[in-house]
């Protein structure tokens, strides 16, 4: 009976220690890196100078990209769609991400 006891209070401990541990730990996502990156072709090829197209998502989020043409593989069907997004969801400082073609 002890045993039971002992490795119920330790399974609530490490639970409790995991929980705290994960609210610490937890890394904001900027919903809209997980979408540009939705917009973009998907090739992951590398060919805009990032490590793949999430790299480059977050690169235009971030505000260091000027043209989206730096996406070789990239159409107008791809870089319409970003520039609308990005005016759309504004910094949010309600500045926004002004990227050309
Ligand atoms: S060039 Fe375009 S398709 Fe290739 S990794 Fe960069 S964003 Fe993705």
């Amino acid at each position: 009976m002890a045993a039971v006891i002992t490795l119920s209070i330790m399974g609530l401990l490490f639970g409790l220690g995991l929980a705290y541990s994960a609210e610490i730990f937890k890394v904001e996502i900027d919903q809209r890196v997980e979408d540009v990156d939705e917009l973009l072709p998907g090739f992951n090829c590398g060919a805009c100078g990032y490590p793949g197209c999430n790299g480059f998502a977050e690169a235009i989020v971030a505000g260091e990209v000027d043209k989206l043409s730096q996406c070789k593989p990239g159409k107008d069907e791809h870089y319409d769609p970003i520039i609308a997004y990005l005016e759309d969801h504004p910094n949010k400082d309600g500045s926004t991400i002004n990227i050309k073609k």
